[in-house]
């Protein structure tokens, strides 16, 4: 992409609303724009970002096994009304009348819809384990809407269901989803803990959030300072008993401020006791019968009899992870993106265009770095040198090629690794093998 045809709105200052570093540097950077109160355009930097979390966030759930779907942002009312939850959900459900006047909701989450496409089709045992996942907007009218995206009204979620004959099989499903969990957040360059969290009616240990640790959490966590840099499995054999590898990260003590337990957490070793804030980037529960129920959700099993299934949910926040992301990784400069989210893998900074050998030398800098998948951005504008310094580091980019007269001379370039600030001065060639190793 060449800046001189992008559309990348970068501010000197962020508007004075924005109370945390994410909020103010996604302003500034141009990444949204605030359409109303929780409400977001996506603009094409951060639009970039949001797409590369969600690819990664798909590429594990199908590794696991996790199938997706579609599902509508509106939902017909008489579905919730069936589950029992239309009147329960309260002020944050955005209600919806059509020209029929049939009721509609813009959906919160899924459950009621998921059941019932899963009820028409699925109807043994033998069908299962499945687990039906989509990546989609929803709504939520929050009282405090704040944190730019983190704590939206309109956002992107992606919520996983699975379907088992028992509670022996929705613990193994719950399983898979706790392992992708770290793989996917790892695979972001985040340090996430896996955090007992309230499980709601149903009871027993089987709700986990994942927790980034930041001091602009909405949430007080407490947990054994070992989980913090754990580290994750990876990919494994999704078909074995994956127990062992979620009891090595239950077994520590990790809870949310609404299951903290004070006695449990002093016979943690002092020196590992950590008591931090935290901002929740997922959530997953078993909820049992909870919906198959009263939703009539059952199939056969090998006597024959039908039996309501157990389902589990497991939830990402896709777009309040942009956000997160940022607050876990910044400095006075800006954002400073793992490469595995960047909006772009590598700058190529001409700082003279219109000089006939430096444009050269960005050109073939450029043309290289797109050949090697680096999904390059071009500074080709004409900027002082310091503002094109600052814009970059403001958005972040992984990596910085400058090409400047001096240097062109000499037959050299100069790179900069966000992260570190490191620079290097090295001939083209070298430059490249640099970035693209
Ligand atoms: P919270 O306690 O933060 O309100 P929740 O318990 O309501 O979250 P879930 O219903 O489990 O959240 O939703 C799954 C995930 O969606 C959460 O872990 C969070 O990352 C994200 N999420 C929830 N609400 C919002 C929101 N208003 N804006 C952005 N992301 C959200
Ligand atoms: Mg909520």
């Amino acid at each position: 992409m060449r800046l001189s045809r992008y559309f990348m709105p970068t501010l000197r200052e962020a508007p004075s609303d924005a109370q945390v570093v994410s909020h103010q540097l996604m302003l500034r950077a141009g990444m949204i724009r605030q359409e109303a109160a929780g409400i977001y355009a996506w603009l094409p930097l951060g639009l970039r970002v949001l797409k590369k979390i969600e690819h990664i966030v798909r590429e594990e759930m199908d590794r696991a096994g996790a199938i997706e779907v579609l599902m509508p942002t509106l939902q017909l009312a008489d579905l919730w009304r069936e589950s029992g939850r239309y009147e329960d959900y309260g002020d944050e459900m955005l209600r919806i009348t059509d020209r029929h006047k049939r009721d509609l909701l813009y959906g919160p989450t899924a459950e009621e819809v998921i059941t019932d496409i899963f009820r028409a089709y699925v109807k043994s045992y033998k069908d299962l384990p499945k687990n039906l996942y989509n990546i989609q907007w929803k709504f939520r009218d929050e009282r405090r809407p704040r944190f730019g995206v983190m704590r939206g009204r309109e956002f992107l979620m992606k919520d996983a269901y699975s379907f088992d004959v028992d509670e022996a099989a929705a613990r193994r499903s719950y399983n898979r989803m706790f392992i992708a969990y770290l793989n996917t957040y790892a695979r972001m360059g985040l340090n996430v803990v896996p955090m007992k969290a309230d499980p709601g009616p149903i009871g027993g240990d089987l709700s986990h959030e994942f927790i980034i640790l930041a001091d602009t959490g909405e949430s007080q966590v407490f947990c054994h300072k070992d989980l913090v840099e754990m580290g994750a499995p990876g990919d494994v054999d999704w078909d074995s008993d994956l127990q062992p590898l979620v009891e090595q990260r239950t077994n520590l003590y990790a809870a949310t401020e609404e299951m903290h337990d004070e006695a449990a957490f002093a016979l943690v070793p002092e020196d590992k006791r950590l008591s931090a804030r935290g901002i929740e980037v997922g959530h997953i529960f078993y909820f049992g019968e909870k919906y198959s129920k009263p939703m009539k959700a059952t199939v056969a099993g090998p006597d024959g009899q039908d039996r309501p299934i157990h389902g589990g949910s497991y939830g990402v926040g896709v777009s309040r992870l942009t956000g997160a992301i940022i607050e876990a990784s910044h400095d006075e400069a800006g954002i400073i993106w793992p490469d595995a989210v960047a909006p772009f893998g590598a700058a190529v900074i001409n700082l003279r265009p219109g000089d006939a050998a430096v444009d050269e030398v960005a050109e073939n800098a450029y043309q290289a770095l797109i050949a090697a998948g680096k999904d390059p951005l071009l500074d080709d504008s004409d900027q002082r040198p310091g503002a094109k310094f600052a814009a970059i580091d403001l958005v972040g980019i992984p990596w910085q090629l400058v090409v400047g007269p001096k240097g062109v001379a000499d037959g050299t370039v100069e790179i900069k690794r966000r992260a570190t600030g490191e620079k290097q001065t090295l001939p083209l060639e070298q430059a490249l093998k640099v970035i693209t190793a």
